[in-house]
């Protein structure tokens, strides 16, 4: 027996960001699972002659339950492949990675874990801030959205502070219930916030919004994220290009002044 698992994180979408390893296992794959987050131009690089499979459950179809994903994982590496399992992002941030990991573990097959660029990571690329800006945050929250709003709510009332930026992932159908909860968690209604959809790709979307705005908003684009605390005002709004060179002629013409 000589295959192997790689659990791969596919990145946010953009296939140029991919590590480089993800790459490699990617192009040596005989067989790929993937969930619903991997875009198509990421697929693109597998072999036409690896078997592709999406164990994902969007779209109304049903999907593979965790034993069947494990199942086929464990027959294929059996069989001396080498199996990809990419996950969206990084593959141990929100991916449901820690039943997977127990059941390679408990068959004995090797397996190995390959890091990915989270999409908290890409959004803020995307909208070029920092999540960390040392003026204005010093600690950085992930949370899932969809924890029961009686969890949610008392994690942001334990760990929020001014300084705090929070990246909510899987904000689904209720992010103005969730703008409420942090409302009521004693966050500002003029607390800034960016709902970054599709980071990274060519569908990509970056809104902004007052958390008081919030409770109002929605209907965006699956996935999105959300990005809440005062380093979400520093996102330039409008085409970031033009209004970056433009301040960039007035400091320079500031500087040679
Ligand atoms: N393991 C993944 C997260 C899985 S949870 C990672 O590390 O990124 C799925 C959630 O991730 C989505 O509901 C959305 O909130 C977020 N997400 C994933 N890809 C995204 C993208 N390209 N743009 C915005 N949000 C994204």
């Amino acid at each position: 027996m000589s295959g192997k698992v790689y659990l791969v994180g596919a990145g946010p979408g953009d296939p140029d960001l991919l590590t480089v390893k993800a790459l490699r296992v990617l192009r040596s794959a005989d067989v790929v699972l993937h969930d619903d987050l991997v875009t198509p131009e990421v697929l693109a690089l597998a072999p036409r002659s690896a078997e592709i499979l999406n164990v994902g459950k969007r779209c109304g179809r049903k999907s593979l339950t965790q034993d069947d994903i494990n199942g086929r994982m464990i027959l294929a590496v059996s069989d001396g492949k080498t199996v990809a399992r990419l996950k969206g992002g990084d593959p141990l941030i929100f991916g449901r990675a820690g039943e997977e990991i127990e059941a390679l573990r408990a068959s004995g097959i090797p397996f190995e874990v390959i890091p990915g660029v989270t999409a908290a990571l890409a959004a803020a690329a995307s909208a070029r801030i920092s999540l960390t800006d040392r003026r204005l945050a010093s600690r950085l929250l992930f949370l899932a959205g969809h924890r029961s709003p009686d969890g949610r709510a008392s994690t942001v009332r334990e760990a929020w502070t001014r300084d705090t930026t929070i990246v909510m992932y899987m904000p689904g159908e209720r992010v103005s219930e969730f703008a409420r909860e942090l409302h009521k968690a004693g966050m500002p209604s003029k607390t800034p916030c960016l709902a970054v959809s599709e980071a990274s790709t060519p569908r990509e979307q970056i809104h902004r919004a007052t958390l008081e705005e919030l409770e109002q908003a929605g209907g965006w684009p699956s996935p999105t994220l959300l990005i809440v605390g005062d380093v979400a005002a520093t996102a330039h709004a409008g085409s970031p290009e033009q209004t970056e060179r433009k301040s960039v002629l007035e400091l320079a013409e500031a500087w040679l002044a």
